[in-house]
């Protein structure tokens, strides 16, 4: 049987399908669309093409071009409290409420025993090295009130039990179960206004 389409749109169709919630049907669609539009496609080849130069904060894994993340390297981010979160995109919206004016940490996932995700597959060894380098004061958790969330801060709250420091968390707010990501930048602030104390 003779292919439908040649070999370039093929591998295309191949390459998107392999992408997480695209099937081949929307890889179909997607690829199909690219191959209308050149432009477009030689657009989006050279954005992903420069995709592997992201790489992870060696202090707090945030994405970045550099060693160190533009967070890391400011000098008026106060070091001495650090927040700690699930991925970037909690970052970026915790970020975005203006109020936090420490440094982060980002665990890359939560513990999630179904998924296999245990606290040797989140950053943690590297939390506890950037305490006891950095004389951390205020450990503020910003994680989501999800199951997951809950597990990870009960998680760590218990790491740092004989930590001189103070951990705390997003307070009211954020409803039970919402994951941090979504929270729109006024409920964020509010939680970071009102910080829980935990220990
Ligand atoms: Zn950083």
């Amino acid at each position: 049987m003779e292919a439908a389409f040649p070999e370039p749109l093929r591998r295309a169709i191949r390459a998107l399908s392999l992408l997480p919630g695209l099937g081949e049907k929307s890889a179909t669609r997607l690829a199909l669309y690219l191959v209308s539009r050149p432009e477009k496609a030689k657009e989006l080849s050279a954005a992903l093409a420069e995709l592997p130069r992201v790489k992870l904060c060696r202090e707090c894994g945030n994405f970045t071009e550099d060693e160190l993340c533009g967070f890391c390297r400011h000098p008026e981010r106060d070091p001495s409290v650090i927040c700690v979160v699930e991925d970037p995109a909690a970052l970026s919206v915790i970020e975005s409420a203006g109020i936090f004016r420490g440094r982060y940490h980002v665990l890359h996932g939560l513990l999630s025993p179904r998924d296999g995700l245990g606290p040797e597959e989140l950053r943690l060894p590297e939390l506890l090295e950037r305490i006891r380098r950095n004389g951390v004061r205020e450990v503020l958790l910003g994680l989501s009130p999800t199951a997951a969330g809950e597990a990870t801060a009960a998680y760590i709250l218990e790491l740092l039990r004989d930590y001189p420091v103070r951990v705390t968390r997003l307070a009211c707010g954020l409803a039970l179960g919402m994951e941090v990501r979504y929270a729109d930048p006024l409920t964020l602030k509010r939680a970071l206004l009102s910080r829980e104390i935990l220990k």
